[in-house]
């Protein structure tokens, strides 16, 4: 597919972007140019915003919900149709092993649209008790909501976002990351083949500061869900206080994996291993803060290590491969300048902490598992979301240090917790200040459950039914149950 062209979808047309500039989108894996992009910027927002508000009013808002579920419905049977592609297009554009894109990110995404099909007919108001009016609520869509996605998960971030705005009957302008825009064109094609009506999902492609902050800053849009980093997160919050934006905002982690010396000790291994290597470390959730209690550090390391050592790094369409390329060479570099200052802080570099030298992958972007043992939790590779296969492993003395380090980090996403002591599991998944605790398993994530951030890791919730809320609008009406005139109407 080298230097194709890939358009904006605005309104159901792939249209160029109104100042004609392209940006290159390269295959991370070996430095080759996938493809041409459109540079959107504001006047392509305005554009796309303007088309989703008239397919709001026109089509989406008031259309019977049995039929608007019917047809996100379709949606997910079609990502599930067109898993193989889709699958090969997110590891081209991303880096990730294809296994993971066919296992995890296409069925993923195709999971959410399933699920809030389904809840279209379960989005309603309630009824409140007040003497002499029968007093409802309903719940309204909000208009356009804008999405802003990052590139760790591309297709599946953006079916998080879209699939519960669009159930709700709102109309969306997405905006994909910069590296990865490839899949969210995808998306928005699915979309028109399944049937909903042009400018129910636009997709506008270009960079962050220019497409991303016309959309935040946008009047027509009545809601921003944005997913990346803690920095731009503030950014977006500031640019949607122009008109009152609801924002929800999920951002950066640290993630503390806790492992007392009680656990299940092949699970907790296998698991320490794979939250902080899967995606190459790219996820806001991964376990990149081993917290190891001391009496089984040495053996549990030990086995850690030797494990991410056999992990195959490399060329992420074969299928041995556990680990593929970095997104791009910005992060790459970014990783290695933690690695250095983790080094210069005096951590201690177990393994890994270089790219793999397969002359085959010279051309592309890629880091070896890498372990920092003796890290004290102050350091800046303990405190800092590294984004990338770079583990810290810390040591704790009982269940009171575990905690409190474990919740000192200004971020509060996830944690996780290993023991086979039931009342210990509680006492500490109550007192970790995250918005979501594993209890014996790491990063299990599904439509139904929320995903909702501490502290600087976000602002408000997504996923499940409790996204309902967040996507909606809520009415009160009060309806006089008397035909005599009201006190209150008295003059
Ligand atoms: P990361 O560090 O993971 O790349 P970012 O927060 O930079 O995360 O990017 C996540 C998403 O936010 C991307 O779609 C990016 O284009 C967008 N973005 C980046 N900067 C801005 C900005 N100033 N305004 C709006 N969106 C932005």
């Amino acid at each position: 597919m080298a230097q194709e062209k890939c358009q904006l979808l605005i309104d159901g047309e792939l249209v160029n972007a109104e100042s004609g500039k392209t940006f290159q989108c390269i295959n991370p894996a070996n430095g080759d140019v996938l493809a041409l992009i459109a540079e959107g910027d504001a006047p392509d927002i305005d554009k796309a915003v303007n088309a989703a508000r008239r397919a709001f009013e026109q089509h989406w808002r008031d259309m019977d919900v049995g039929e608007r579920g019917q047809l996100l419905r379709k949606v997910a049977d079609l990502l599930r149709e067109r898993l193989d592609d889709l699958a090969l297009l997110e590891t081209l554009d991303n880096g990730k092993p294809l296994a993971d894109s066919k296992a995890g990110d296409i069925p993923g995404a195709a999971a959410y649209f399933d699920f809030y099909a389904g809840a279209v007919d379960k989005i309603h108001g309630d009824t409140v008790p007040f003497p002499g009016f029968f007093n409802y609520t309903v719940r309204e869509p909000l208009g356009v909501v804008g999405a802003i996605v990052p590139w760790n998960y591309p297709l599946a971030l953006a079916a998080i976002k879209c699939a519960p705005a669009l159930a709700c009957g709102n109309t969306v302008v997405l905006k994909p990351a910069e590296q990865t825009p490839l899949t969210a064109l995808e998306l928005g094609k699915i979309c028109l083949d399944a049937g909903l009506p042009p400018g129910v999902l636009n997709v506008v492609t270009g960079f962050g500061p220019t497409a991303g902050a016309a959309l935040a800053r946008h009047t027509g849009v009545a809601k921003v869900t944005f997913t990346g980093s803690s920095e731009v997160g503030h950014k977006i919050l500031e640019m949607s206080a122009a008109n009152l934006k609801r924002t929800v905002l999920e951002l950066g982690g640290k993630t503390a994996n806790i492992v007392f010396a009680d656990a299940n000790w092949d699970a907790a291994l296998n698991s320490a291993v794979r939250t902080i290597f899967l995606n190459q470390g790219q996820i806001c959730t991964a376990g990149s803060r081993l917290l190891i209690e001391e009496s089984i550090k040495d053996e549990f390391v030990g086995q850690l290590v030797a494990k991410a050592e056999r992990l195959k790094v490399g060329d992420p369409l074969k299928p041995d491969t556990k680990m593929g390329a970095i997104v791009s060479k910005e992060q790459l570099d970014r990783i290695k300048m933690y690695i250095e200052l983790g080094k210069e802080a005096g951590a201690t570099l177990l393994t890994g902490g270089r790219e793999p030298e397969a002359p085959e992958l010279a051309g592309g972007y890629f880091m070896l598992p890498t372990v920092f043992d003796d890290v004290d939790n102050s350091m800046r590779i303990a405190q800092e979301e590294i984004f990338g296969p770079v583990l810290s492993v810390i040591t704790f003395e009982d269940e009171d240090d575990a905690i409190a380090k474990a919740n000192d980090v200004k971020y509060g996403l996830a944690s996780a917790l290993w023991t086979k002591d039931i009342t210990k599991a509680h006492r500490v998944s109550r007192q970790l200040e995250s918005g979501i605790v594993w209890v014996n398993v790491t990063n299990v994530v599904g439509p139904q459950s929320p995903y909702c951030g501490y502290k600087a890791s976000g602002l408000g919730h997504e996923s499940g039914m409790d996204a309902i809320e967040t996507f909606t609008r809520l009415k009160s009406v009060w309806v006089n149950l008397s035909d005599e005139p009201h006190p209150w109407a008295d003059m």
